[in-house]
């Protein structure tokens, strides 16, 4: 087995029964972060992307994916039909599933976890590691797509979802980040300003004092 990995004997798919092997995620080796949080890891993208991969766990029979372990969903009888339902309507499951892209656990587990009424927050987390996959994978259009999508789910759990402290002032610092990354220069800049604003001087999250003011600068550049 690959390190970095770890299998459990088998789980049983709470949507529709099926039993398979699933791989699950474990720590893994990583040497710093892209501006946009994506873990630097050593060795080939597509090694990196498949651990980022491992995040999610996809049913290969029904689709459904969440970024938990299944033996600890419990979903209602509702549930479960809302998401059965979802699953086959959807339009990417129907063209990329027999052809399995990187992506598709991702975008599973976000069809999903609408239905699970899952936080905004959570939700744009797995369209943001959705684009980190895309972007090891070189899948240019797909990454800007799950880009845009994080953003939209950002956005929302800014107004939603009550953030504070160190999730408040990386959601807002990832909201200029993606918008930076879709070309969208001078509305980077506002919510650089915003995270900026959030963070306060907190020596925790130092870091993202930094981070904020190099991407501002390569922001400026580019308005300019
Ligand atoms: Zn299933």
């Amino acid at each position: 087995m690959p390190v970095g990995e770890s299998s459990r004997p088998y789980v049983v798919c709470p949507v529709c029964g099926h039993v398979f092997r699933a791989t699950y995620a474990s720590t893994y080796v990583t040497v710093g972060r892209e501006a946009d949080l994506c873990p630097k890891i050593p060795g080939r993208p597509s090694d990196g992307a498949r651990l980022i991969r491992n995040a999610v766990t996809m049913c290969p029979v029904c689709s459904f994916a969440a970024g938990e372990a299944f033996d600890g969903l419990d979903l209602t009888f509702d549930e479960r039909y809302g998401i059965e339902e979802r699953l086959k309507e959807d339009g990417l499951l129907k063209v990329f599933r027999k052809g399995q892209p990187p992506w598709l656990g991702f975008h599973a587990a976000e069809v999903c976890g609408k239905e699970r009424s899952l936080k905004s927050r959570e939700l744009g987390d797995l369209c943001l590691r959705a684009s980190w996959v895309c972007r090891k994978e070189k899948e240019r259009p797909f990454e800007s797509t799950f880009q845009l999508r994080a953003l939209r789910h950002f956005m929302r759990s800014l107004q939603e979802d009550d953030l504070i402290g160190r999730e408040l002032s990386v959601t807002t610092y990832l909201v200029g980040e993606l918008n930076r990354r879709l070309g969208n220069h001078r509305e980077a800049l506002n919510w650089y300003v915003n995270a900026g604003r959030t963070t306060e001087g907190d020596p925790r999250i130092a870091w993202l004092d930094r981070l904020i003011n190099r991407q501002s600068k390569l922001a400026r550049e580019q308005v300019a």
